[in-house]
């Protein structure tokens, strides 16, 4: 039944399907783009110097030093080569690192960008940017955070290694699973999310078996595009909460961290959320918790944080940061209750 709603959805132009990255130079030009930085990280060096000379006089040059969670010193050396080459927008090739470097550039100086997401992460339709300064990982949100256009290339994400696309792929659903219940969802973001789960459910198991299965990129780049929407248009819980503290207090990797602890933090949830999360239980049975563990074992998906480097005496002082300024969420935060989900989580043992 129809309720009321507020939905503003991100104004953003989005370039869909194989072999799109053909329209680049058309898409810049439209942008208003006459100078590209092209930014990648170091290991998409040779695909960003590609790229570079594939748009001729459309770059003035590349910058591939992004790396996770936007280190401000790094943005600002970036900035500097940005003003050095002459350039007047940027394009960023890469997943959630690279294009945060981008959105932070844009957030300084207004460049607009053109974003070619290569992962799952969701980051290329949002207008938050995350940043790192003395070890500390602050969020800010702006409109001119926003990339201008983006352009989805499946062909692009055949090279992403098996274990990368299963995180990133759980990350994903991670923003449309908790997107299902947010405060401020509305009917669109609910049928994105739950279409985004379903398609990436469905092509997951079908890129661990042929990782160049074209079909199945196409698919799961579909379902990151609308899992990144709902993390655009809505506010995150727990899940992200966590997360946010994992990677920005302990360094833990992103898509990783997330994977791990998505059926701790989703069972944690169910019990006060059931009602918006029945779409799902015909994917994952009606204890979803049980039901993405499940899933990402099948996957061949990391279980543990403590094979993510994280120490067992960390735990405590995590759940003390998970519960300070919490993020609203379903079910209040009990801090003993979330102990145990980290330590489960640290075990690699099943939700609770
Ligand atoms: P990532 O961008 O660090 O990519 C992981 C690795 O995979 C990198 O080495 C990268 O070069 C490589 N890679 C990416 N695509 C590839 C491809 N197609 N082929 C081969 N290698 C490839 O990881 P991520 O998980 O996409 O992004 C994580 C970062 O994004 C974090 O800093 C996170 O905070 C941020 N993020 C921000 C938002 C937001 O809305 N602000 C949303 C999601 C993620």
């Amino acid at each position: 039944m129809a309720q009321s709603f507020v939905y503003t959805s991100n104004p953003a132009r989005i370039v869909f399907g194989a072999g799109s990255i053909r329209q680049i130079a058309k898409e810049l030009r439209r942008l208003g783009g006459t100078r590209a930085l092209v930014l990648s990280t170091p290991s998409q060096h040779p695909n960003a110097q590609l790229l570079s000379e594939q748009l001729c006089t459309l770059s003035a040059g590349i910058y591939t030093n992004a790396i996770m969670h936007t280190p401000v010193a790094v943005t600002e050396q970036a900035m500097t080569i940005f003003a050095a080459c002459g350039a007047d927008c940027v394009v960023s090739l890469g997943g959630g690192s690279t294009i945060g470097l981008g959105k932070a550039i844009a957030y300084r100086n207004n460049a607009p960008q053109l974003v070619v997401p290569t992962t799952y992460a969701g980051s290329e339709v949002t207008s938050v940017l995350g940043q790192t300064e003395n070890r500390i990982k602050t969020t800010v949100s702006d409109i001119s955070i926003l990339p201008e256009v983006v352009i989805y290339d499946p062909e692009l994400t055949l090279s992403l290694p098996v274990q990368i696309s299963i995180t990133s792929g759980l990350n994903a659903m991670a923003h449309a699973v908790e997107g299902l219940y947010a405060l401020n969802r509305n009917p669109v973001t609910s049928l994105m999310a739950i279409e985004g789960i379903r398609t990436l459910k469905h092509a997951l198991p079908l890129i661990v078996a042929n990782p160049i299965d074209i079909q199945a990129r196409t698919d799961a780049l579909y379902g990151a595009w609308l899992c990144g929407s709902v993390l655009g248009s809505v506010g995150m819980a727990l899940h992200h909460k966590l997360c946010h503290t994992l990677g920005g207090s302990f360094n833990l990797p992103h898509a990783a961290t997330h994977a791990i602890t998505l059926p701790h933090t989703i069972a944690y949830n169910a019990i006060a959320a059931a009602e918006t999360l029945t779409p799902i239980t015909k994917l994952f049975g009606n204890n979803i918790g049980d039901g993405l563990y499940d899933f990402a074992v099948s996957l061949g998906a990391p279980i543990a944080l403590k094979d993510l480097g994280l120490k067992e005496s960390e735990l405590d002082y995590a759940a003390d940061i998970v519960v300070k300024n919490p993020y609203w969420n379903p079910r209040p935060l009990e801090r003993k209750a979330i102990r145990a989900l980290l330590q489960r989580s640290w075990n690699g043992s099943r939700p609770e």
